[in-house]
């Protein structure tokens, strides 16, 4: 099928929901993505920050048909070994990331879930009712997750919302710290703000919150589901702040392409009941093989120590550039923003007219996730591009 089959066929029966560019992408190999007519592109968007290993990884697509051809879903209220041993390499990963040495590992099927099963989790062992969430951040689209979004666009249509949730500035302890009360149930935060423009956080303001928690009775909770899975130079962002969350969320690429959420906490602090939550496809062993075998290629291929590596360089590489369009460039690891004076569309579009493939990041921040397997040789031709547009 060529573009204009493609497109015209998914605008007859599209919901609205969310705006395409006006491609067809059809076929994707480690770094690279090809259109339906036949254009490649450098993948720095690592699809939607869900393909930090690359994509179609041979030890990924291994486990994946491996799986596929033994059991591909099961029942929630069975036990599985995949689940099982899925659940061990998740739990060695807190251990060593974050110390956590007797870890739950609850799975569900997207972002916005784990971000849900978090949020139910701390009102279930508090009995209370409120959130504090950071003005700009981001953590999903379900009327939970929704609910401690700060976009007015995304919330606005879908008021009233879970109540009650107080949005405060990012990176601003004294104002997280008069937002936290006694009803407050848990904060949630991310370590660098990525929908919200890519702000990385200070770990003052870290420190302080998990102590503001801790004093006041919260739970902290911190979604790496952007910045987890190596992305920012470390397994999980928290490591770059000494900070031991209670709740932890992952998302985007711990399913090497397959859709998983995962919500993570200390078991010290509890469990749910049973029957309180659960999904049908939650964990199912195909997912699971898929997250073991990206779990897998992130220590064979050290691919956090890439990021940091790869990611410090190419920041001093842009923030060279010196560009009058370019106000600030920002990042952690291979998760960087440059912020522009003007729209960021109108780049994009440039960018992929020129083979490159970049998320925005609100109006006016060009965001790059490149697959954490990308070369730097690629990174030099994508930086290249970018100066040439930035002209
Ligand atoms: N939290 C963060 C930080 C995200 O970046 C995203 C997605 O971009 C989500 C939550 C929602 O994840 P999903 O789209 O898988 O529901």
């Amino acid at each position: 099928m060529n573009y204009e089959q493609i497109s015209q066929l998914e605008l007859t029966h599209h919901s609205g929901a969310v705006g395409r560019r006006p491609v067809a992408l059809v076929r994707a190999k480690g770094t690279r993505l090809w259109d339906s007519e036949g254009k490649e592109y450098i993948d720095c968007a690592a699809a939607q920050g869900w393909a930090n290993v690359g994509h179609s990884h041979p030890v990924v697509l291994a486990a994946i048909q491996r799986q596929a051809e033994t059991l591909v879903a099961s029942q929630e209220s069975s036990y599985n070994d995949q689940r099982a041993l899925w659940m061990a390499d998740m739990a060695a990963v807190f251990r060593a990331s974050l110390g956590w040495t007797d870890c739950a590992v609850h799975p569900s099927n997207s972002g916005t879930e784990a971000n849900e099963a978090a949020l139910k989790f701390a009102r279930f062992q508090t009995g209370r009712k409120g959130f504090v969430a950071a003005s700009r951040g981001f953590h999903g689209r379900t009327m939970g997750s929704l609910s401690v979004t700060a976009n007015k666009k995304y919330r606005d249509p879908f008021e009233p919302l879970i109540m009650p949730v107080t949005h405060v500035p990012y990176n601003n302890v004294e104002a997280a710290a008069a937002a936290i009360g006694d009803d407050t149930a848990a904060v949630i935060v991310e370590i660098v703000q990525g929908e919200g423009g890519v702000y990385p956080g200070e770990t003052a303001y870290f420190q302080a919150l998990r102590q503001l928690c801790t004093e006041r009775g919260a739970l902290l909770i911190v979604d790496e589901i952007q910045t987890g899975v190596g992305r920012t130079g470390r397994w999980l962002a928290c490591e770059h702040h000494q900070l031991s969350p209670d709740i932890v969320t992952l998302g985007k690429s711990i399913g090497g392409g397959l859709p998983m959420g995962v919500t993570a906490w200390p078991k010290k602090l509890g469990l749910f009941e049973s029957g309180t939550h659960g999904s049908t496809f939650g964990g199912g062993p195909l997912i699971c093989a898929a997250s073991r075998a990206v779990i897998e290629v992130m220590a064979e291929e050290r691919l956090p120590e890439r990021a940091a590596e790869l990611g410090a360089w190419l920041l001093a590489e842009l923030r060279g550039l010196r560009s009058g369009q370019v106000r600030e460039v920002r990042g952690l690891g291979l998760m960087i923003g440059l912020e522009l004076r003007g729209k960021v569309t109108p780049v994009l579009q440039q960018l992929m007219e020129r083979g490159v493939w970049a998320l925005p990041a609100g109006l006016n921040v060009l965001r790059l996730l490149p697959p954490l397997v990308i070369e730097q040789a690629d990174l030099e031709q994508v930086i290249a591009v970018i100066r040439d547009v930035l002209k």
